[in-house]
C-alpha cells in the first residue's frame, strides 16, 4: 500500500528522479530476491477502474527475459510500457510517448536495453533476409555499429548500449519532451539490465 499513499498523498511523482529512484530500488529488491510485489490486490485493482496514473513511461525490448514490472518490482498501473524489439522508434511508438507525457503526465521517460538483445545482434549479423519486416527494423539499428565497433570492450555490449542512448537522444529532440524537459518536467534516461546479474545500469 505504500506507493498508494504516496501517490494520493505527495507530488513527488512528478520529479523523475524520484521516480527513477524508485524503479532502482525496486530492482534492488528484485536482485535480491527479496520483492514486494506491490499494488497487486484485487482492492487495488478496482482503485484502477476509475483511471490509470502510470508513474513512470518505458520503452523496453519485446525480449521475454525482460519483464518492466517484474525486473523493477512494480506492480498494475505503475507503469506504462511499449515494447518492440530492439525498442526501435516509429511513428506509432512516438504516439504513445507522446500520449503517456502529455496526457498521462509520467515524468520519466526510460529507454530499457539489454544483454544479448537478438534485435542487436540480428543487425550485426548481416544475415537478414532484405524482404522482411525484420530487416527494416535492424535497418535502425545498423547505424551505431561502426562507432560501437573503435569502442573498447566487447562489440555487441557496446552496440545494444549505444543503441539505447541513440534512441534516448532521438526522444529528447521530439517537441513532447524538449518542452517538459525545459520545465523540468520529464527525464528522459536509458538504462541497460544484466541478464546474468538482474541489475539494471543508468546509462551516461
Ligand atoms: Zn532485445
Amino acid at each position: 500500500m505504500e506507493n498508494i499513499d504516496k501517490k494520493h498523498n505527495t507530488h513527488n511523482w512528478q520529479n523523475g528522479k524520484y521516480v527513477l529512484e524508485c524503479l532502482m530500488e525496486g530492482n534492488k529488491r528484485f536482485v535480491a530476491s527479496k520483492p514486494l510485489y506491490p499494488n497487486q490486490s484485487q482492492e487495488y485493482r478496482s482503485i484502477l477502474n476509475y483511471g490509470q496514473k502510470p508513474i513512470a513511461t518505458i520503452l523496453g525490448c519485446s525480449d521475454s527475459r525482460v519483464p518492466p514490472e517484474i525486473i523493477f518490482d512494480h506492480g498494475i498501473g505503475d507503469l506504462f510500457i511499449i515494447r518492440v524489439a530492439g525498442h526501435v522508434l516509429d511513428k506509432s511508438i512516438h504516439a504513445s510517448i507522446e500520449y503517456a507525457v502529455q496526457h498521462l503526465e509520467t515524468s520519466l521517460v526510460m529507454i530499457l536495453a539489454h544483454s544479448f538483445c537478438g534485435a542487436v545482434q540480428a543487425a550485426i549479423s548481416n544475415a537478414v533476409d532484405e524482404t522482411s519486416h525484420v530487416y527494416d527494423l535492424v535497418s535502425k539499428i545498423r547505424p551505431v555499429l561502426s562507432k560501437a565497433k573503435k569502442m573498447p570492450g566487447d562489440f555487441v555490449q557496446n552496440a545494444i548500449k549505444l543503441n539505447a542512448e541513440k534512441i534516448r537522444d532521438e526522444i529528447k529532440l521530439e517537441q513532447y519532451a524538449q518542452k517538459n524537459i525545459q520545465l523540468h518536467k520529464l527525464e528522459v534516461v536509458a538504462t541497460y539490465y544484466d541478464l546474468e546479474t538482474g541489475k539494471v545500469e543508468i546509462l551516461n
